[in-house]
């Protein structure tokens, strides 16, 4: 049973224009829990017809909100980020039950979503124009920054806040209305954001949160809209492509957030303690479902065998079971779908020869749960090579040189992060500036955060989220050319 101090942040309606509404069509969608298989809550299925009237809503709300000063839309994106930080122990407990991950990460999730709020809203009053020297005496030439207008958002459910937060905020920062349709997995604490936002005093249709199974409709209503004039998008590069397609017909502007095959090189020079811990936090939050999560470890031939053992030691230590019990590290991957793939790329691997030396298969675990895996004699050819795992397992490859180590890691269409430990400082800059990836961990293996920028290039996306960068995503550059002067 889930059980809240606060039970008002467990929702069971949708919110559109300010109002706590069911669907037309009367029809419901369930939420469960991942780990124990049981429903969590049954929620108005929304569909074509609800995404219409959210867009209506905010295109309605646009017209005031765009007009509040800055200052004012800070005060209330304030609001909202300690209304969030108040309810961190509730928020963390609706995630962990429909999402899976361990509560402690949950609650890290939740400050870390929340600091997207607090710093857009005072990014939010930073936005600059400028005064440009002119050909002809007679003119003058300014530029404005205007919000870009009615923004779709899309959100996937490895992190059901922060995705949210960091495209939300700044969009209504500089005076944006939004849009958002969940993952269909992690409905709840999106509309308990929106439950708190609207105590914060968002004014109705600014923010409304169309919740359902129906992906595609809601997905196609949002991309045909032409009120909608940018979507942003967190999610698989196959689904980002289909909606930049979608989006063209009506030229939106598009941010988008997608897949990653984050390469984690080890170089001989490295201190091989550090590259462990950043691994395994790399590689192993949210049970390696995070599109940063290290996927392909390369390790420098000489410090090979020790750095394994030294991993295994580690990934040794992990304890896999319900989230919501304390002390545990990995919690259940989202659903028998992702079960599936995970498990179908580990045994490509070791039908091919792959050898695991700790974890391998789910057997003898509830199902769900994957356990931590780390495979050696792995090689180019197999899956976990080229695809993104989305699971708690690490093939760890050898390579000879520098010059190889940065042919691997950039031999992907990916490119969103990457990471690697050395201690020589010509290496580092010649291995960060050949890598071809939007975010570099130095001897580092946690890299987000709201004051830098996120987002990758090739095709891991378009865009940035965070950072002073983030907010350009939210508005246009309009030109004044005065003339007659
Ligand atoms: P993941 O593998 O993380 O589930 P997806 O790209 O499938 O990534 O999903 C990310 C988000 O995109 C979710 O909110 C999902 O419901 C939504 N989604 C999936 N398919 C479509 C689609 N065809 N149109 C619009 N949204 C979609």
């Amino acid at each position: 049973m889930l059980t809240l101090s606060n039970p008002s942040l467990l929702r069971s309606q949708l919110y559109i224009n300010g109002e706590w509404v069911h669907a037309d069509n009367e029809t419901t969608f369930s939420v469960y829990n991942p780990a124990t298989r049981e429903k969590i809550i049954d929620l108005p299925n929304a569909g074509a017809t609800e995404a219409h009237r959210a867009i209506q809503a905010a295109d309605k709300a646009l017209a005031s909100w765009k007009q509040v000063v800055a200052k004012e839309r800070a005060t209330v994106l304030k609001r909202w980020f300690q209304l969030i930080m108040d309810n961190q122990e509730d928020l963390a407990r609706l995630m962990t039950a429909e999402q899976g991950k361990p509560l402690a990460e949950s609650r890290a999730e939740v400050a870390y979503g929340a600091s997207f709020v607090e710093w857009f809203a005072e990014e939010g009053r930073r936005v600059y124009g400028d005064t440009i020297a002119a050909n002809n005496p007679n003119q003058r030439i300014v530029t404005l920054k205007q919000p870009v207008g009615v923004v779709a958002a899309i959100t996937p459910w490895n992190f059901p806040i922060a995705m949210i937060t960091r495209k939300v905020a700044p969009a209504l920062a500089v005076g944006c209305t939004i849009v958002l349709k969940p993952a269909t997995e992690t409905p709840l604490c999106a509309l308990a954001l929106a439950k708190l936002g609207e105590e914060a005093g968002i004014p109705a249709g600014a923010f409304s949160v169309v919740a359902g199974n129906k992906a595609r409709e809601i997905g196609g209503a949002m991309t045909s809209s032409p009120t909608v004039r940018k979507l942003t998008f967190t999610g698989s590069t196959e689904i980002g492509k289909t909606l930049m397609e979608q989006c063209a017909g009506t030229i939106k502007k598009t941010s988008m957030e997608l897949g990653g095959n984050a390469p984690f090189i080890v170089f001989d020079d490295a201190d091989l303690d550090a590259a462990v811990q950043g691994l395994m936090a790399s590689k192993f939050r949210n049970a390696g479902q995070t599109c940063v999560c290290a996927n392909r470890i390369l390790v420098q031939e000489s410090v090979y065998d020790a750095f394994v053992d030294k991993f295994v030691t580690a990934v040794s230590a992990l304890k896999v079971g319900d989230g919501s019990t304390e002390g545990v590290t990995i919690g259940p991957l989202i659903n028998d779908d992702a079960y599936t793939k995970v498990s179908a790329i580990v045994r490509q691997a070791t039908n091919n020869g792959a050898e695991a030396l700790i974890g391998g298969s789910g057997k003898g675990l509830d199902k769900n749960f994957f356990p931590p895996t780390v495979l050696a004699n792995v090689d180019r050819s197999m899956d976990v090579y080229s695809e993104e795992i989305f699971g708690p397992v690490a093939p760890v490859f050898k390579f000879k040189t520098e010059e190889e180590a940065i042919r691997i890691g950039n031999d992907t269409p990916f490119g969103l992060s990457a990471y690697f430990y050395a201690r020589d400082i010509g290496r580092i800059w010649r291995v960060s500036e050949g890598l071809d990836y939007g975010i570099v961990g130095i001897n580092e293996g946690i890299i987000s955060t709201e004051v830098a920028p996120f987002g990758g290039v090739k095709e891991s996306g378009i865009g940035r989220e965070g950072s002073k960068y983030g907010i350009d995503d939210y508005l246009e550059i309009k030109y004044l050319c005065m003339g007659g002067v």
